[in-house]
């Protein structure tokens, strides 16, 4: 027993990583993931490459609609070894887009790429084409009491990802992006004040819907994915700001290793049909 738990402790300094999953060692990789996640091997995974000419109008979706306040919100900024989240102490409400129910914000994370921002980034994927950023928006079934209780449900998770191409500056970002350097290493906190309504607009009139999972371990297939279809911009300098400033590694990790490409591969659609709402 105390041997294992010596292997597993020189395992995980060796690594520089908190957790027993990961993006850039081989044996943690995206594609051992269903060793120790067999969710991660099933066949209702994310993220996918959404390609237009097979998706199916739905005009009964009807729009996303984002209930809450449009003030800036006092929050938290954490990296949590493989991305970095901000929580929010404002309600958010998500309804609309053809959900029975309507699901509370749990919080918001970054996916992103390395400093070819041409090389992709982004989970999903459209036509083929890969961006260099996407925030996912995590929304929990609001007759769950908690984010924890809701990711044990079968109708527990809804999803909003916005995907970032490199073009203008965009404001809705610069709230939280200055704060980077204070949360450089897993584990690390800041307060953050952040203004989701530039982010996520009260109504989203074009985006995608399918059936998927986390993209991150456990992997569970109890996620409803929409997807916007609008790419927002990002600055190139905002962009360095986030591939430069990040490492997956502990405080004091001899070797730390930046946060770079936090992204899943696109996993098989196995016949799943993805809608698409556009007014
Ligand atoms: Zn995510």
């Amino acid at each position: 027993m105390f041997r294992h738990i010596l292997i597993v402790l020189s395992h995980l300094a060796l690594l520089g990583h908190s957790a027993d999953w990961c993006y850039d060692h081989e044996e943690c990789a995206p594609s051992h993931w269903y060793l120790h996640y067999p969710s991660c091997g099933l066949s209702s995974q994310s993220p996918i490459n959404i390609i237009t000419a097979n998706t199916v109008a739905d005009s009964s979706l009807g729009p996303i609609v984002v209930e809450g306040s449009d003030a800036t919100s006092e929050g938290e900024l954490t990296n949590n070894g493989h991305s970095v989240e901000v929580t929010l102490t404002s309600k958010y409400t998500l309804s609309g887009a053809g959900l029975t129910d309507a699901y509370t914000l749990a919080g918001f994370h970054i996916h992103f790429g390395n400093s070819n921002p041409t090389f992709g980034g982004s989970e999903h994927q459209i036509n083929g084409n890969a961006f260099p950023l996407e925030v996912h928006f995590v929304f929990y079934n609001s007759i769950y009491i908690d984010l924890t209780e809701a990711k044990q449900q079968s109708d527990g998770l809804a999803v909003v990802g916005v995907l970032f191409q490199i073009g203008s500056f965009n404001s809705a970002l610069d709230h939280f992006l200055g704060q980077l350097s204070q949360v450089a290493y897993s584990g690390q906190k800041t307060s953050v004040q952040a203004n989701l309504r530039k982010f996520l607009p009260a109504k989203i009139g074009y985006y995608f819907k399918y059936n998927g999972s986390l993209t991150t371990p456990t992997c569970s297939e109890n996620v409803t994915w929409l997807v916007a279809g609008n790419v927002q911009p990002i600055s190139l300098s905002q962009y360095t700001q986030i591939i430069s400033n990040l490492y997956f590694s502990l405080p004091g990790a001899a070797n730390p290793v930046p946060m770079l490409d936090n992204f899943r591969p696109t996993q098989p659609l196995n016949g799943r049909t993805v809608s698409v709402y556009r007014k």
